[in-house]
């Protein structure tokens, strides 16, 4: 099974991604922890391509075709060949993040995003998508606090409200594959409803 994991900047995805692994190691399931974009060697260059902070602007179509050029690699090199020993597949983003970024924060065809997810997918999708949700100034917030937004500092406060409304859309299209946390709360309280719906998955 293939699991993502989603959200905005400063929306505790790193310290939950921990959580939902302890989940799985105390359920002895054998999984894999990858990230996007990324989880190559290959992918991970274009990682830092992508997160590089230059002074050439990059384009949107070519931000958009380098994070699908990454995750072309990923499937192929990482995600599908793991899926087929039947090990699970943990992912700390994956397309919806595309939909998110460059779909709803730059304001690329989501049309043409669903074509080159089709192309490079085949119809492969995550099985369970998490996807922490927090309003855009909290989270940019707890992200400030820790310097983490270098690379955003230009954006402006709409950018993320896209990026956040982008990916509610996306999990009120595909309730069946997404579980929304309310990552508003203590960490207990968040990490409490996480657990409730990876109970729940791992009961199918
Ligand atoms: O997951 P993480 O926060 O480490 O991602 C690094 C950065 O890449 C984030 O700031 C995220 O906003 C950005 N990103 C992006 N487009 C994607 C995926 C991630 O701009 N498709």
């Amino acid at each position: 099974r293939f699991i993502t994991l989603e959200g905005t900047e400063g929306v505790g995805k790193s310290t939950n991604l921990r959580f939902i692994e302890s989940v799985l190691q105390q359920h002895q399931i054998n999984y894999k922890l990858t990230r996007e974009p990324g989880g190559t060697p290959m992918a991970e260059e274009v990682r830092e391509l992508l997160l590089a902070n230059r002074s050439e602007q990059v384009a949107d179509d070519a931000e958009l075709l380098l994070v699908f050029a990454a995750r072309a690699q990923h499937l192929e090199r990482v995600i599908r060949p793991t899926l087929e020993t039947g090990s699970w597949v943990l992912c700390d983003r994956f397309t919806d993040a595309t939909f998110a970024y460059q779909g709803g924060g730059r304001g690329l065809s989501k049309d043409m995003i669903a074509q080159l997810e089709a192309v490079v997918q085949r119809g492969l999708q995550p099985d369970l998508t998490i996807l922490l949700d927090l309003p855009v100034e909290i989270g940019l917030a707890r992200a400030r606090e820790r310097g983490e937004l270098d690379r955003f500092e230009n954006e402006r406060l709409g950018f993320f409200e896209r990026v956040r409304e982008a990916y509610l859309d996306r999990a009120n299209a595909d309730p069946q594959r997404f579980a929304v946390i309310d990552a508003s709360g203590t960490l207990e309280q968040v990490q409490q409803q996480i657990s409730e719906v990876l109970e729940c998955y791992l009961q199918k």
